[in-house]
């Protein structure tokens, strides 16, 4: 579950973020955050997996008070959350399979990165993501070598090889083409739908965010101006 309980967020130049936020997604919910660009979109993203820190209110992620994490502390509650970006942050010279691994990697364990020893475990749980979403045959690919499409689905995977009940996404389609946009958010929703996990992402195509989403919040300025399922969505907003 995610909780925001009254949130604000002020960057340090004086900038609001996001007002009075108040929020709460269920395990298994499907809920796409729309609103133009500025309006806090990256902000409350960026909120739950602690990348931004809140100036006000509570915010608990599966029963963690996200506000009161740090240094290391912060760093492995990260890895249970999954995070994809708009521009997939691979690394680009290793294969997809490795890219994947790197996810399980516990941080401190850099003799384990940079000598690439991964457990059996870690490799089966890499492939088996890659399995679902269908590109396991690009498994031994460097990943510099895909298609932008292509290159999400691996960022995907990574996020599910981590242990992980809630999927974050920071604009994940919008630099792809509009067919390969639809098959990446069809990725979504299996994930969603077959594996009980949590989607929050923010888009700022609409007829996307209600095609696939359940529930839309919608962002104005910072402040929350819409909160319902997409059905009921009019055109004012
Ligand atoms: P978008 O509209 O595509 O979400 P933005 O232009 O709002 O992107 O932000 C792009 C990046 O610049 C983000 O990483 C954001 O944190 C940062 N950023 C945006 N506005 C400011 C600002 N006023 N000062 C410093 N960094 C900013
Ligand atoms: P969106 O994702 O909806 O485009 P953002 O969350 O990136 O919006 O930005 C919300 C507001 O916060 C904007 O006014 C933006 O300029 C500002 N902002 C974002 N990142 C920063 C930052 N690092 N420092 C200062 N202001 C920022």
């Amino acid at each position: 579950m995610i909780k925001f309980e009254n949130v604000s967020k002020v960057y340090p130049n004086g900038t609001k973020g996001l007002t009075n936020i108040n929020l709460t997604i269920e395990q298994g919910e499907f809920v796409a955050i729309i609103g133009t660009s500025g309006a806090g979109k990256s902000t409350l993203i960026r909120c739950v997996n602690g990348l931004n820190n809140i100036t006000q209110g509570n915010l608990l992620v599966n029963d963690t008070d996200v506000a009161k994490l740090k240094g290391k502390e912060l760093r492995q509650f990260r890895r249970h959350v999954g995070m994809i970006f708009q521009s997939y942050n691979l690394v680009p010279r290793a294969t997809v399979l490795k890219n994947v691994m790197f996810a399980r990697v516990p941080d401190m364990n850099l003799f384990k990165v940079i000598f690439g020893l991964f457990s059996k475990e870690d490799k089966l749980a890499a492939l088996d993501s890659l399995n679902k979403v269908g590109i396991l045959d690009k498994a031994f690919i460097r990943a510099d070598q895909l298609s932008g499409g292509q290159q999400q689905r691996v960022s995907l995977a990574r996020a599910l090889t981590q242990d992980t009940d809630i999927l974050l996404a920071d604009e994940p389609v919008s630099a792809l083409d509009p067919v390969t946009a639809k098959e990446v958010m069809d990725d979504f929703k299996r994930i969603n739908e077959d594996l009980n996990k949590t989607i929050l992402l923010n888009i700022h195509h609409v007829e996307l965010a209600l095609e696939y989403a359940s529930r839309i919040v919608a962002i104005k300025k910072g402040e929350i101006v819409y909160d319902g399922p997409s059905q009921n969505v009019t055109k004012e907003i």
